[in-house]
């Protein structure tokens, strides 16, 4: 066998669409998992949809998701260039293309583009495709040379007989076989020079030694022309995996509309790199064991693309979102702190201690801006509602929390200390003496402080993090909001 060796070959046209990134994963565990070679090829043939920039996010995103490339335009393998653009000025393409006229399985076209629009189309996936008549393949050498001779625009077109069949393998679909007479005769080499995606990927992957190429299914139905590429040349396919659609929750394409189909898109929501990639990872892809949470190396070591499965694989916001939560739950408190405190200070401007606040959200939060939803009472008391005081199981109401908010005020202004630990030492001496349960007091305190159905931390945790003046002044607006609410008669 030879070395393992995979490559990503995005187009520079935006943003990383999750499936791609699928792809660029893919590739990399599979070099990776064999101890081969993975590589960046920058696929900028078509010029009309370069986007400026696009070079720049795709290096982003594979610093981002940690998916190191061992060769690519900024380090050199010794089988550059990397860019599709630079490797056309080396003349390679129409090398290969003029190889292929000279076996026959190419010829030059002249036809303009009046001629082409009066040709036969056919629909082929919901789009319209034009069939070439193979007009110019009936043209003598000497008319050939006459035109090239007279500077009239050409393509090269590959050369695909009406009859027959054509046969390629695909790891996830097996053995396809097409009738050649649906096989148009397509462009190899552009009239501007360039080659077409549908060459240069063939004479790349074969150049550049490349033995597994993962892609979309979209381009399995340009695979059996490929494959009749190869065997023209009389090289070997590499390993094709061509990876099932990725859908949105209504088994629709995942598209732009859906807000979440970019990497990009995910990392500005507050997503970590690490946990998208392990999603990722898992759209498509199933690991021997039942497990979910899996590092980029744990991957490596784990991924057999063996178990990729064909059908189609859903998107499930949710449960990036709770796989997300996991990841911020393990993360280092001060790398944690660091990617929380812009969020913090969003919302809290008062002199507060931060790192508490941090502590308190840690494990309650799935992507970073939750976060604001959690503290917004830290900065400024809400205002609440005195039916907020009555739970049922912590057996209170706005009478009996009246009662314990007005014994509790003189402890608290007591209370020297105002740390948890201390706080709590003190309220808990007071429900002991007053013979009730812990919840009884400290739901009406929590509630008073925070004015909020759920919190981030208990009543004293709260307290302490509020300070003294803060703390007492909250519960003396409790206090008048239960009196005017009528509970104290
Ligand atoms: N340049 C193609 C794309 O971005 C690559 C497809 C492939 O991996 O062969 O879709």
């Amino acid at each position: 066998m030879s070395r393992v060796r995979t490559r990503f070959a995005p187009s520079p046209t935006g943003r990383m669409h999750v499936g791609n990134l699928r792809s660029a994963l893919y590739e990399f565990l599979i070099a990776k998992h064999a101890g081969g070679d993975f590589m960046l090829r920058i696929e900028d043939t078509d010029q009309e949809r370069f986007v400026e920039g696009a070079v720049e996010i795709i290096y982003h995103t594979l610093d981002a998701a940690g998916l190191v490339h061992d060769e690519g335009p900024d380090k050199d393998g010794g089988f550059g260039p990397y860019v599709q653009s630079e490797r056309m000025k080396t003349g390679i393409y129409m090398k290969y293309a003029k190889e292929l006229v000279d076996k026959g399985e190419a010829y030059y076209c002249f036809c303009d583009k009046e001629r082409l629009e009066s040709l036969r189309t056919e629909i082929v996936e919901g789009k319209e495709i034009m069939m070439y008549d193979k007009h110019c393949l009936s043209l003598s050498k000497e008319e050939i040379e006459a035109n090239l001779a007279a500077g009239k625009p050409f393509v090269i077109r590959q050369n695909i007989p009406n009859e027959g069949t054509t046969t390629f393998h695909d790891e996830l679909y097996g053995d396809i076989t097409v009738e050649n007479a649906e096989l148009d005769d397509m462009i190899l080499i552009k009239s501007d020079g360039y080659p077409t995606y549908n060459f240069a990927n063939v004479v790349d992957d074969h150049t550049m030694g490349i033995t597994h190429v993962v892609r979309g299914n979209e381009y399995l139905s340009s695979a059996p022309k490929y494959q009749r590429l190869y065997d023209a040349f009389g090289w070997e396919s590499p390993v094709y995996i061509h990876l099932p659609l990725i859908t949105d929750e209504n088994h629709k394409k995942l598209s732009k509309r859906s807000g979440h189909s970019s990497f990009e898109d995910l990392l500005e929501q507050g997503f970590l790199s690490e946990a998208v990639v392990n999603y990722i990872a898992l759209l498509g892809w199933s690991p021997e064991e039942n497990r979910e949470i899996f590092s980029l190396d744990e991957l490596i070591r784990e991924f057999d693309y063996h178990r990729i499965s064909k059908s189609p694989a859903v998107f499930d916001y949710t449960k990036l979102k709770w796989m997300n939560g996991e990841y911020i739950k393990a993360m280092d408190f001060e790398k944690f702190y660091e990617l929380a405190e812009p969020y913090l200070k969003k919302v809290i401007t008062k002199d507060l201690d931060l790192r508490k606040i941090a502590a308190m959200v840690k494990t309650r939060i799935e992507v970073f801006p939750d976060i604001e939803g959690h503290i917004d009472f830290f900065e400024k008391l809400p205002e609440y509602d005195a039916a907020m005081y009555t739970h049922k199981k912590m057996k209170t109401n706005g009478e009996t929390s009246l009662e314990v908010l007005r014994e509790v005020l003189p402890i608290l202004e007591a209370q020297e200390d105002f740390s948890n630990d201390a706080l709590y030492a003190a309220l808990l001496s007071y429900v002991e003496k007053k013979g009730v349960k812990n919840g009884y007091v400290m739901w009406p305190i929590r509630t008073a402080v925070s004015g909020k159905q759920m919190t981030p931390g208990g009543a004293t945790e709260l307290m302490e993090v509020l300070g003294k003046e803060e703390s007492i002044a909250r519960i003396r607006a409790g206090i008048a909001l239960l009196e005017q609410s009528g509970s104290s008669n």
